[in-house]
């Protein structure tokens, strides 16, 4: 553990991601696109820019249910010429004195501006007159042509994940085929010794390999091909082949052997093959020993072994690198806020990503109690972390503290 005045100079978080996503964005990688069935398309990047076909709306379009008139025709009295519904068109202009019944999002017709709700109106006559008591505003309740989007006008931008409102506005505008970023590819390396796999019984001083399978659906959580790699021992000539084979992809993430023991042997393996450090520390914890390097246009992540470390330094680090390699034109870290449910304190020095528990309504957090980074249990029960700043040791009940959620 390095002292306070080693920790100072050790970048925080928010900087070794800020050097991550400023190191990606240069490296000039080339994505390429494929074409993808509307249905398919949900979480993949966007590739290509999408436009308006037409105005929307097409034509004016009323906005409540009620009447449609010319807004000097009231107050008073007015004939009820007929009614438009949604999906009909009334060719006739409306005159003055004259109303139309008419229902949201039905054209409202030529010559009428403006649209009284029907809470605001009496039929008189059986239906055949309305009274209406107050003055109207031209305009009022009526959606202008185009004043949602006019044709061409840009809707969704290359470099957009779609989520289900860009789902919408793509179905909208008649697309039926989406072209979207191809996914990158990703190679997983988990190296260690005493890792097994896990279809094995290990003896008590092994572990099964839990990061390789947790990487991999991270990696296709954030939109990439993930290709596990066997697990490599703690042997330069057992790492070097599968460094090597890792490289080949757009992406390589390692866990494991990146700390500061004899048996550590991933970053000197990589300097070896020309891999270029932009850092190998950060102010976390778990994650301290995260390394972030490059050769040529092949991001590396060297993420500590312990799956809680592997987990949050996948979450701050490597997701980021993966999302630009897949085209995402921002990525962002959502953080929000929570309050304290009970007092807690931490050592000052590091910022702290902690299993905790936020409440149903989003507002309450609560530490969960674990032992450390390899604690997957405690992993799995919380549904976020909190992320306790290295400069403040106490929170009172009450307090808020950011949150993360759990990818
Ligand atoms: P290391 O970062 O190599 O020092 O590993 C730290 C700890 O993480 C080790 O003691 C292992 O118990 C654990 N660990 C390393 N790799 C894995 C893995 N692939 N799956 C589960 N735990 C791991
Ligand atoms: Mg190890």
């Amino acid at each position: 553990m390095p002292s306070a005045a080693q920790l100072e100079s050790i970048l925080n978080f928010e900087e070794a991601r800020r050097i991550v996503i400023g190191t990606v964005s240069s490296l000039r990688t080339q994505t390429s696109s494929e074409s993808v069935s509307l249905n398919d398309a949900y979480g993949r990047v966007l590739a290509e820019s999408a436009t308006a076909d037409r105005d929307y709306p097409a034509l004016r379009r009323s906005l409540r249910d009620g009447f449609a008139l010319k807004a000097i025709s009231v107050p008073g009295t007015l004939r009820i010429r007929g009614e438009v519904r949604a999906g009909d068109m009334q060719k006739q202009p409306l005159q003055e004195g004259e109303a139309l019944e008419i229902m949201t999002g039905a054209p409202v017709p030529d010559g009428a501006d403006a649209v009284v709700m029907v809470e605001h109106a009496i039929r008189l006559q059986d239906g055949a007159m309305v009274k209406i008591d107050r003055a109207a505003e031209p305009g009022q309740f009526i959606n202008a042509r185009g004043a949602e989007a006019t044709a061409e006008s840009m809707l969704v931008p290359a470099g957009v994940r779609l989520d289900a409102s860009h789902i919408a506005t793509l179905a909208m505008t008649g697309r039926s085929a989406v072209s979207v970023v191809r996914r990158p590819a990703v190679a997983i390396l988990a190296t260690g010794d005493e890792i097994v796999d896990i279809n094995e019984t290990p003896a008590p001083h092994q572990i099964r390999n839990s990061n390789s399978y947790m990487l991999s659906a991270l990696v296709r959580s954030t939109g990439g091909a993930p290709t596990v790699l066997p697990v490599a021992g703690d042997t330069k000539e057992a790492l070097e082949p599968l460094l090597k084979q890792g490289l080949e992809h757009d992406l390589l993430i390692i866990s494991g052997g990146v700390s500061a023991g004899k048996y550590d042997l991933v970053k000197p393996g990589l300097r070896d093959l020309g891999v270029q450090f932009r850092f190998e520390r950060v102010r976390v914890q778990p994650g301290q020993p995260t390394a972030f390097g490059t050769r040529g246009t092949t991001p590396v992540f060297g993420l500590p072994g312990n799956p809680g470390s592997t987990l949050i330094t996948y979450q701050l680090f490597a997701r980021p690198a993966l999302e630009l390699l897949g085209g995402v034109a921002d990525p962002i870290l959502p953080l929000l806020s929570g309050r304290f449910e009970a007092p807690f304190r931490h050592k000052l020095g590091l910022t702290r990503f902690l299993p905790a528990r936020l409440s149903s309504d989003g507002e309450h957090i609560r530490h969960i109690p674990w032992q450390g980074s390899s604690d997957v249990p405690a992993l799995a029960k919380a549904n976020a972390f909190l992320v306790a700043d290295h400069d403040r040791e106490a929170w009172e009940c009450g307090d808020a503290i950011r949150v993360m959620l759990k990818p």
